[in-house]
């Protein structure tokens, strides 16, 4: 059997349509979706990020400001310039590009942005939003897993899904997101024994680890949907998951691809959650 892929590209481009869609009748209304992307430093992967995230608003009618600061920047500067995005009214969603520098608490940061504007869905009071099934911001990268799910028709009740990873920006809300559509969930990390007897048994696996090869074809049972959120490079410097992928895609039913898979799904749930967040707040007035 060969899978079938799930093309994150080909999503991407149908979701941010909506998107473009949704911020042309906001504007109707006399309302500019707007998002703001903080950088602190020059870390290059971020600085490609912040573009891509920047680049992708505008493509799709969103209004971008992107802060960049040098890495001297204070906590407490930098804490003054989310308080001062908190009340802006043209703001809908506010992003601090992470890794910050040692020197500033990011976390500290994340509890700084208004709960309503926090699109990145980080903050607490979003986690327990999601743990708890209230209205909140899903973390983009596994509410793009999900949306992979909802594009190819797959029905979780009751299947037996398997996350590899429990960060609490992917594995952790990814398991949730998982268990609120009736799944059986089982969360493997780093201290999880005889990984692939867990994952032989699973119908869905979603490996975010950060690490090649992780999930290898013996690992995997016949007809299962495997997400492969991970971003790691090949021995030819080339972009890769934590999948086998060659492996895998003849045991598997779906398999999500690197690139092409989960990596746009991210940026594209960004833009869903901020044109979901100035939509509440123009109901809101
Ligand atoms: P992370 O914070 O480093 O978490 C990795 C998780 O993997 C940890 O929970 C760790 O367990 C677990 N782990 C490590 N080695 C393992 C092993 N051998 N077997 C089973 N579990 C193991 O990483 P993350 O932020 O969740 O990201 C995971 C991957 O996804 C990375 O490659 C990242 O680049 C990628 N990513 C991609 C996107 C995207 O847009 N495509 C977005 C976010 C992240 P412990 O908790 O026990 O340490």
């Amino acid at each position: 059997m060969t899978a079938q892929l799930i093309d994150g590209n080909a999503l991407s481009r149908t979701l941010r349509a909506e998107v473009a869609t949704r911020a042309a009748a906001l504007k109707a209304r006399g309302v500019a979706p707007g998002l703001a992307v903080v950088l602190v430093g020059e870390n290059p992967a971020s600085q490609v990020y912040v573009r891509n995230k920047v680049k992708a608003c505008e493509d799709n009618g969103l209004h971008s400001v992107l802060e960049k600061y040098p890495a001297e920047l204070s906590e407490a500067e930098l804490l003054a310039r989310v308080e001062a995005l908190n009340k802006d009214p043209a703001i809908h969603g506010i992003l601090v590009q992470l890794p910050l520098p040692a020197h500033i608490d990011a976390q500290k940061v994340i509890e700084a942005i208004a709960p309503a504007k926090d699109v990145d869905g980080f903050h607490v009071a979003s986690a327990g939003a999601l743990m708890t099934g209230m209205p909140g911001f899903w973390p983009c990268t596994p509410y793009g897993c999900m949306k992979m799910f909802e594009s190819i028709g797959y029905e979780l009740r009751g299947k037996h899904a398997v996350v590899i990873g429990r960060s609490n920006i992917v594995g952790k809300p990814m398991a949730l997101m998982l268990l609120a559509k009736n799944a059986t969930v089982t969360i493997c990390h780093s201290a999880t024994q005889d990984l692939g007897a867990i994952t032989r048994q699973a119908d869905v696996v979603v490996a975010a680890v950060g690490k090649r090869n992780v999930l290898t074809a013996d690992m995997v049972k016949p007809g299962a949907v495997v997400i492969d959120v991970g971003m790691n490079r090949n021995d030819e410097g080339k972009l890769c998951g934590d999948v086998d992928f060659a492996g895998v895609r003849e045991v598997a039913g779906w398999i999500t691809p690197v690139p092409g898979g989960v990596g746009p799904m991210t940026i594209t749930m960004l833009l869903v959650n901020t044109i979901e967040a100035a939509e509440r707040a123009a109901e809101a007035t």
